[in-house]
This record gives C-alpha cells, sequence and structure tokens, in this order.
C-alpha cells in the first residue's frame, strides 16, 4: 500500500492553519485538479479525490483534532476491524487510546500504515539478497564484498537533520504531548510523540542540505562480509542492519544473503558429504591399482581392489566438508566407473579376442543365463 500522504501536506497549509485558511486552499486545489478540468491528465483525479479526502477530515474540528493526535489512524474508519465504530459501547475514559490499539491490533499504530509513521519508531524491513559463490569458497569460508545500497546516519550532521538546536516550541522539550479529549467514546488523556520534533524536543534553525533534515542517508556501499565455510546452496546470513531503513529514527532492518553455490566439474556435494566419480580402466578394474585420487584437501592414494565394477564405492572418512557451523566433518565416497575402450589398437583388439576365447563367466552371469534360456513368454 503506498504511504498516505500528510494532510496538511496535500493542502499545502500549516499544521497551525485556521479553518479559512483550509477552506481557500481546498478551493485552490479543487479548482487546478477538478477532473472536469483535467481531462488529459489522469493524475488530477486522485490528485482532487485526496484533497477531498483530506479537507474532509481538516474541516471537522473533531476529526482534525483526532487526526492531529493520531495521524491517519485516527480519522479512517476502513482501517481493520472497523476502526473506531468497532468500540460502540465501550466505556472509555482516561486512559492511553495508544494502548487500546496496541491491545487490539497487536502490532500498535503500525497496523495503519499511515497514522505510525509520524509519530512511531518503526523498524525497517529485512531484505534478502541472493549471492553466488564459489564451490570453495563455500567449502571453506572466504571473506565476500557485496555491493548495496543502504540508508544510514548522515555524516555532514551526525544524524540530527540540522544545526543550531533549540527547544522544540510545542513540546517545551519534553518530545510528548499531552491531551485531553472529548469524544463520543468519553474523555482520553493521552501521549503522544510530539509531531513537531519526533520526539527529540529539539528542532534545528538550519535544516541539512544534505540528507534533507531526515538525518539518514541513502549510501552505496560495498560491505565485506565473512562467509563461514561449510556454505550450501540456500544458506542464509544475516548481516545486521543492513537491511531497509527504519521511520521515525527506528533501526533498519537487517540483510539476509543468500547462497547459491556453483556446481564444480568432478566434486559433488550432498549435505556435508562430497561424492567423486572415478573413471577405471577394464584392467585396472580387473586386476585392481593404487591410484592417486583428488579430494577437498589434497590428492590421496586409494588402493583399487582387483575385479572392481562399476558403482563399487567406498568411504575415505574426514575427507568431505568441514561445516563450522554443526561441527560436523563430512565424508568422502568414491564411486568407481569403469571405462570400456571405444577404439582398440589391432594388437590390442587381438589380446581381448584371446581372452574372450577363455572362460571368463563367474556365477552371476551364469545364473543369468539360465534364467534366459528357462524364459517362458
Ligand atoms: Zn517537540
Ligand atoms: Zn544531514
Amino acid at each position: 500500500m503506498a504511504e498516505k500522504r500528510d494532510y496538511y501536506e496535500v493542502l499545502g497549509v500549516s499544521r497551525s492553519a485556521t479553518e479559512a485558511e483550509i477552506k481557500s486552499a481546498f478551493r485552490k486545489k479543487a479548482k487546478e485538479f477538478h477532473p472536469d478540468l483535467n481531462k488529459d491528465n489522469p493524475e488530477a483525479a486522485e490528485k482532487f479525490k485526496e484533497a477531498q479526502e483530506a479537507y474532509s477530515v481538516l474541516s471537522d474540528e473533531n476529526k482534525r483534532k483526532m487526526y492531529d493526535q493520531y495521524g491517519h489512524a485516527g480519522v479512517n474508519n476502513s482501517a481493520g476491524a472497523g476502526g473506531f465504530s468497532g468500540f460502540g459501547g465501550f466505556d472509555a475514559s482516561d486512559f492511553d487510546f495508544g494502548d487500546i490499539f496496541d491491545n487490539i491490533f497487536g502490532g500498535g499504530f503500525s497496523s495503519f500504515g499511515g497514522g505510525s509513521s509520524r509519530t512511531r519508531a518503526t523498524r525497517g524491513s529485512d531484505v534478502l539478497m541472493r549471492v553466488n559463490i564459489d564451490f570453495n569458497d563455500a567449502v571453506f569460508g572466504c571473506s565476500k564484498d557485496i555491493n548495496l545500497d543502504v540508508v544510514e546516519e548522515c555524516d555532514d550532521c551526525n544524524g540530527t537533520g540540522g544545526f543550531d538546536s533549540e527547544t522544540c516550541s510545542r513540546c517545551h522539550g519534553s518530545g510528548t504531548i499531552t491531551s485531553e479529549q472529548h469524544t463520543i467514546l468519553g474523555s482520553f488523556v493521552s501521549k503522544t510523540t510530539c509531531p513537531e520534533c519526533n520526539g527529540k524536543g529539539k528542532t534545528y534553525k538550519r535544516r541539512c542540505s544534505t540528507c534533507n533534515g531526515k538525518g539518514r542517508i541513502k549510501k552505496n556501499k560495498t560491505i565485506t562480509v565473512n562467509v563461514p565455510s561449510g556454505i550450501d546452496n540456500g544458506d542464509r546470513l544475516r548481516v545486521s542492519g543492513k537491511g531497509s531503513p527504519g521511520a521515525n529514527g527506528g533501526p533498519n532492518g537487517d540483510l539476509y544473503l543468500e547462497f547459491s553455490v556453483s556446481e564444480h566439474e568432478y566434486f559433488e556435494r550432498e549435505g556435508d558429504d562430497i561424492y567423486l566419480e572415478v573413471p577405471l580402466t577394464i584392467t585396472e578394474a580387473i586386476l585392481g591399482t593404487k591410484k592417486t585420487i583428488p579430494t577437498l584437501y589434497g590428492n590421496i592414494k586409494l588402493t583399487i581392489p582387483a575385479g572392481t565394477d562399476s558403482g563399487d564405492k567406498q568411504r575415505i572418512k574426514g575427507k568431505g566438508i568441514d561445516n563450522k557451523n554443526n561441527h560436523n566433518k563430512g565424508n568422502m565416497y568414491v564411486i568407481m566407473k569403469v571405462i570400456t575402450p571405444k577404439r582398440l589398437s589391432r594388437d590390442q583388439k587381438k589380446i581381448i579376442e584371446k581372452i574372450n576365447e577363455t572362460d571368463l563367466k563367474d556365477i552371476e552371469i551364469e545364473k543369468f543365463d539360465k534364467f534366459t534360456k528357462n524364459n517362458v513368454n
């Protein structure tokens, strides 16, 4: 939902504007944006509606009071649970309206969007960012540079938004405003954050032009993130305070980095285990051999026993991923793959034919042949 604009801003009047000033400002806006006079401007109709809405609230003494105190939440009946109308028979006297909202809607004014932004500090939302990472970097950990836009304190004014501070004239430095209201629900005494100084108790003679008085500014930054070893696809890493900016002095949300690990040409990962397919010549498979094979931690010698089949598996303990998060050390599994030669020299072919004249059948093959012979359609 788009943030609702401040009604005073919509009409272009000050918060202390008189009834007459508000009326005159609305007339001007209505003329400027009347749909009949703005047939070529589709935005005008929206602006006209906005001005109408603002005027309907600010021209009504009670509604204006509610709006001054609670923002849009105070006057918008359509926002959740029927708004104020839901409290019809409520016997309400001498309590903080803010508390009702907290109790009923859980999240305080923030449930209403517009009303909260003026008065309450709210934490920014979290941001998810996808990061590609190399297989080896994921296995061993790395430091990774991430470029991002982040809203941080303005350096020029040290986050104050202005220079030459003076005590806020509206709240006299307390940062809050206490007021008593008489409404159909009874009398309310309430304390709210001063809208003039946003609860700081101070205002500034000169506004900081770098941050436009906001005290915070968007910066493009490259941050270096330490990626722990053992990161896998879909793992997330939280970078505190680098998410969306908070409102009214609320803290930033967090940034979550979600990793996408690139595939390795030979090593295949499953959790903390590593699988490696090792190609063998037929003679290596038949006769057995000692073969040098790669692991994540350098090469090792592996004994291939005589009579190895394709698909035979050997476990090499502790040569998997060293997962610093859960202190597990994975294993490595070597899967044998016997490669049948496709091109033989004349001599090689002769030798193979010679071998073929001998009886190579073992129990498994004999059993299968027997089954074939007795197989009845
Ligand atoms: Zn103030
Ligand atoms: Zn500044």
